[in-house]
Order: structure tokens, then C-alpha cells, then sequence
């Protein structure tokens, strides 16, 4: 499932004020047509069919879950395309950061000028200060911290430095490769989706809650075992949120977050493993969350034979609010009939953990160590 957001979503029937607000951000997006009925009172507006579908473009461009309602992510994300920079003073605000297209617009400013301001999040925290203090300092401007009028004039008067290094990935790998090529001292969470009275998809008694706890569960076995600290962000019967679960992988400072989902569909023929990772559609993303999304799914295939979907950009909050290389797995499909069968079959699962180990342990050994998918059964201690 896509989402675990707590708010209520509104969808296709609904009315009210908040639909209206919708309408207008869609509108002001452009994806909307201006409404014909002025005049109505907003607590008249209707979720109509042509509300869904410009709530479905914005969810495909947003790379968010595109499922034509307004859910706590879709909602937030519509918040956030209001800004475009210049319409207000950006600031670092520790109790409640700036967030919106107006940052993401600051912050790739900033990366193509080669100042490191953290990952292109469209969060305005520390690292994005750090970075305009330091723009600020070196163009004689007042260094603090607060993109107003003059230090935006600067930013746009300059031409681009740096063309397509994208300075903030190369320093994401560069300091990935200098922390070493084994486990030991590693800090990996395990993120069993859903939990408690959130089951995710059913089939029969089967759930996705179930089955991913077994998966997380025989994960965190095998990377324990090869030296690496193994934290789940839950236990059998606990369902947190998504924030807690970010907050959680934050807290215990992981190099690497891995969180496991199955898929169901409509259609039976639907199947396979994809892996998502953090990216905007403009380019920004996890290099690293890139690479592991690659290797853990390629060596997931190669030891189980489930169809391959690939490897996808989202940014969906639990790949964006990660401060390590985040990645989704998606481990096949409990709506096919052979995937399900597969997945019952404890044989199969261990083989997706000692896929996940393998995949692992290729993004932390060094390039030139890197035997072929498939192929790497290291001792369990290293
Ligand atoms: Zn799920």
C-alpha cells in the first residue's frame, strides 16, 4: 500500500469547504479549470470527476502514490506547490521548518552554485543554512541564514558554476565509500510495513503485516549475523506511524533504512518486485538509496525468480523524511497466484533475506570487490 497516512482522505462524493480548497490550489496549479458556478458557497463544492483526475496528474508529476485522493501526503504536497521562491522570506525555524517548492528552488540554486545545502527536500533545515550562510559570506551579503530580497537578487544575477555535477550526490557517495567495507559498526532499520490492526493487503488469512514481519524478521537474523546493529521499527502487534517510523531510523542514526511491502491489483496478471528510492522528477535523488534500490531488487529477482518491475523514484515521506539512504521493497504481488504461493514458502523468504544481505553487502564492499548478482555467499561473519 502506498500510503500509511492518518488523515481521513477525501475523494470522488465529498463536499465542502475543504474540497473547495483543493479546487483552488489545482486551479492555481493550472491542472484545474477555473470553476464555472462563482458565487457558490464554498462549503457547496463538490469532488467531482474532474477534481480526481487534476488530483491524479498532480499526485504523477509529484511522484506520490496516484490514487485520485486527497490522503495527509497528497494534502501536504498541495500545501507546498503554493510557494514559489521570492513569495516569502525563508529562514531556518527549528520548532516548525519552512517547507515548499520555494525551498526546493533555493536548495538546487544552491547545490548548482556548489554550495553543500543538504539533499534538494523542499525542507529548510540546518543544512540548507548552512549552505545560504556560506553563499551569503562569500558574496559580501549578510550571512544570516534568511533568503530575502537582496541574496535572492545575488542568486539570480549569477550564472551556473557547476552544471550537471550535482555536487550534493557526488559528496553523498564520497562519504559512503570512506565508512568502510564491512558491517561491523553498521546501523541498519528494518521497516516491517503496517502492524497492529493495519494488515495491509489480505489474501485468506495471509497479510502483508504478517508476511513482512517474517521478511523484516529474517532480515535482521542474517545482517546481525555479517556484524551489522539491526533495529526494527516495530514489533509484531505495534502499527506506527510513518513519521515515527523516520523519526525512529533518525534516532538510531542508520546508515540505511529498508522498508518491506507487498503489492496486490485488480488484475491477477500483476506481479514482481520493485524498489523505490528518493527522487523528485527534476532530478534530485538518493544516489545511494538508487544504488541499494538496484542491487537489493536485482539480487531479489536473481535468487527467486519473482518478475522484475524495477527501480522508482518516489517521494513519498518515508523516503524523503529519512536523514540515511532510504529504500522501498515491494516483494511481489499477493494478488498473483504464483507470487502468493512463493511467499507462503519460508524457503522463498529466506531467500529474499539472504538477498537483502547480499545486496547489503555489495553497497558497502568496495567497486572493485563487487562479484556478480546472484553470487555472493560470504561467511555470516566477516
Ligand atoms: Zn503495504
Amino acid at each position: 500500500m502506498g500510503s500509511d497516512g492518518r488523515m481521513h482522505p477525501w475523494g470522488r462524493g465529498d463536499r465542502g469547504a475543504a474540497v473547495a480548497d483543493v479546487q483552488a490550489v489545482l486551479q492555481g496549479l493550472g491542472l484545474l479549470p477555473p470553476a464555472d458556478d462563482a458565487g457558490r458557497p464554498a462549503d457547496e463544492a463538490v469532488f467531482d470527476e474532474a477534481t480526481e483526475l487534476a488530483v491524479r496528474h498532480f499526485q504523477q508529476v509529484r511522484g506520490l502514490s496516484v490514487d485520485g485522493r486527497v490522503g495527509e501526503e497528497t494534502y501536504r504536497a498541495m500545501g507546498e506547490a503554493r510557494w514559489s521562491l521570492g513569495d516569502r522570506l525563508l529562514h531556518y525555524d527549528p520548532e516548525r521548518p519552512v517547507r515548499g517548492d520555494d525551498v526546493i528552488g533555493l536548495q538546487e540554486r544552491l547545490l548548482e552554485l556548489g554550495y553543500d545545502a543538504g539533499p534538494a527536500d523542499g525542507i529548510f533545515g540546518p543544512g540548507t543554512e548552512a549552505g545560504l550562510r556560506a553563499f551569503q559570506r562569500d558574496y559580501g551579503l549578510t550571512a544570516d541564514g534568511t533568503c530575502g530580497p537582496g541574496t535572492l537578487r545575488a542568486l539570480r544575477q549569477l550564472g551556473r558554476k557547476v552544471t550537471g555535477g550535482r555536487p550534493q550526490l557526488l559528496r553523498q557517495s564520497a562519504s559512503f565509500v570512506e565508512s568502510g567495507p564491512h558491517l561491523i559498526g553498521r546501523r541498519i532499520v528494518v521497516d516491517p510495513g503496517h502492524g497492529g490492526n493495519d494488515l495491509g493487503y489480505t489474501a485468506g488469512e495471509t497479510t502483508e503485516a504478517d508476511l513482512v514481519f517474517d521478511l523484516a524478521s529474517r532480515i535482521e537474523g542474517r545482517l546481525a549475523a555479517a556484524g551489522a546493529t539491526v533495529y526494527l521499527t516495530r514489533g509484531r502487534d505495534q502499527s506506527p506511524s510513518v513519521a515515527e517510523r523516520t523519526a525512529f531510523a533518525n534516532q538510531a542514526r542508520a546508515d540505511l533504512m529498508i522498508s518491506l511491502h507487498l503489492d496486490a491489483h485488480g488484475s491477477e496478471h500483476a506481479r514482481g518486485v520493485a524498489a523505490f528510492y528518493y527522487g523528485t522528477g527534476s532530478g534530485a535523488s538518493s544516489t545511494v538509496g538508487e544504488q541499494f534500490a538496484n542491487l537489493a531488487r536485482r539480487e531479489v529477482v536473481a535468487r527467486t525468480g519473482l518478475l522484475d518491475l524495477g527501480s522508482h523514484p518516489k517521494t513519498w515521506d518515508l523516503l524523503r523524511l529519512t536523514s540515511m539512504p532510504a529504500v522501498r521493497l515491494d516483494c511481489g504481488y499477493l494478488s498473483h497466484p504464483v507470487d502468493r504461493l512463493l511467499l507462503l514458502d519460508a524457503r522463498l523468504r529466506g531467500h529474499v533475506a539472504q538477498a537483502v544481505l547480499a545486496a547489503v553487502q555489495r553497497l558497502f564492499l568496495p567497486a572493485e570487490a563487487d562479484p556478480p548478482t546472484g553470487t555472493l555467499t560470504l561467511p555470516a561473519k566477516a
